[in-house]
């Protein structure tokens, strides 16, 4: 007779009592009359005074002085690039573990992705790794703060300095993270973020570069209003953009804006909750054997989340493929799984071009990868997750034999 629910047996948790995320994302009755007014405004685009006032507070929030406003995190990346003069000839360093954006903006710029490996416990650019692939090339890395880890800034940046390298912070999962007491983005040159549905803090879709260098914020912004600076009417831009800046049409919206402004005074709490939630998790699953959950930089002040990892090593799990893991978890009543990403160089979207990025391996990546399995934010909002959480997680330990290969 199985016990584990993905073999017959009976559910810890029915579909009543399953797991509960966050209904994802938050919406409000204030919101909803706002955006009616905006709609009737007209005012829907164009550096709108609502668009101001979210680059406004959100650079605040993180200890930036200006924001530039886009329509998402990846052309925020992009345009990061661009300011910094970053084309053709450079090498961009890149963390294996991250969504593919992060590695696709360099292609965009046409500069050369080199991959580096990540920290096995905070998941994030690992500073040994980034400096070993540092050429004469190199212009800039991108450490990623992935998931619930902020990247080692410290050494990151004192590794870049040292070799004139440019950072420029993705920031997409960390919204409201604090590192040193500092906000997280407002370390390297340019720190980038999206709003794209999953997110944070959610607006569909857009993103933000953040920054306190008025010139690149300038530059910025030309990159994404096609040459032009703020506050010049069409057909009568005082001065060009300088020689060699590429510049898109990448502007943000007016509504997405209005839905991020509001929402951003109640993110602090939503971490609170992710934070205790997390507390718990790690307190109940202490005595699994061979488990872990993703860790945090020492110098991680206020941890923000996109999701949180939980890495199942040998020998214990060792026998058990993630996919049989995950099945069983959720035939238990746990919700909110999702597997990590990357490697990016083995992405079939990341392999399209001549180049087979497939031989950069990073040995730490693939471990990760392939040990661990992500909840997503949402589903760390209710305190009580955490326990059917651990509860699942045990009764699947004390029958491990059952999902053995
Ligand atoms: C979501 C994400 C991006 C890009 O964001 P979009 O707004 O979806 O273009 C970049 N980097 C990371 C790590 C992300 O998760």
């Amino acid at each position: 007779m199985a016990n584990l629910a993905v073999n017959g047996g009976k559910a810890l948790y029915e579909e009543k009592d399953a797991m509960m995320p966050l209904a994802w994302p938050p919406v409000s009755e204030e919101t909803a009359e706002r955006i009616k007014e905006l709609y009737l405004s007209r005012a829907w685009s164009f550096n709108s005074e609502t668009e101001q006032a979210f680059e406004k507070a959100y650079a605040a929030y993180h200890d930036a002085k200006f924001g530039v406003f886009m329509v998402n995190g990846t052309v925020t990346l992009e345009s990061a690039l661009l300011a910094l003069g970053i084309g053709p000839g450079d090498e961009v360093i890149v963390p294996a573990l991250t969504w593919i954006a992060t590695a696709m903006c360099v292609k965009y710029v046409g500069a050369k992705v080199v991959f580096a490996d990540i920290d096995p416990n905070t998941f994030c650019l690992d500073p040994d790794s980034f400096e070993q692939r540092i050429t004469p090339k190199t212009k800039a890395v991108i450490p990623v703060h992935l998931y619930a880890g902020i990247a080692d800034l410290g050494r990151i940046l004192e590794i870049a300095d040292k070799h004139g390298v440019k950072v420029i912070e993705d920031c997409a999962h960390m919204q409201g993270g604090k590192w040193n007491g500092r906000g997280v983005g407002s370390w390297g040159a340019v720190g980038s973020f999206s709003f794209q549905q999953s997110k944070t803090l959610a607006a569909g879709e857009s993103g933000i570069c953040i920054t306190s260098d008025d010139d690149l914020a300038l530059r910025m912004y030309r990159v994404k209003h096609i040459g032009y600076p703020p506050d010049s009417r069409q057909g009568h831009a005082s001065g060009g953009p300088e020689a060699g800046l590429i510049c898109h049409n990448y502007r943000g919206l007016a509504i997405p804006a209005r839905i991020l402004l509001d929402q951003l005074p109640g993110m602090e709490d939503i971490l609170c909750h992710y934070d205790a939630c997390t507390g718990e998790l790690a307190r109940l699953t202490a005595d699994l054997p061979n488990f872990r959950l993703q860790g945090t930089d020492s110098k991680t002040t206020r941890r923000g989340y996109y999701a949180l990892g939980m890495v199942f090593e040998a020998p214990f799990w060792g026998k058990v493929t993630l996919d049989r893991l995950g099945a069983a978890l959720h035939a238990e009543g746990v919700r909110c799984l999702e597997y990590t990403y990357g490697p990016v160089y083995k992405h079939i979207l990341f392999n399209m071009d001549a180049k087979d990025y497939r031989q950069d391996a990073c040995p730490v990546t693939e471990h990760i990868c392939d040990r661990t399995i992500c909840i997503a934010h949402f589903g760390l909002y209710y305190k009580e997750n955490a326990v059917k959480l651990s509860e699942a997680l045990h009764k699947i330990a004390a029958n491990i034999g059952e999902l053995e290969e």
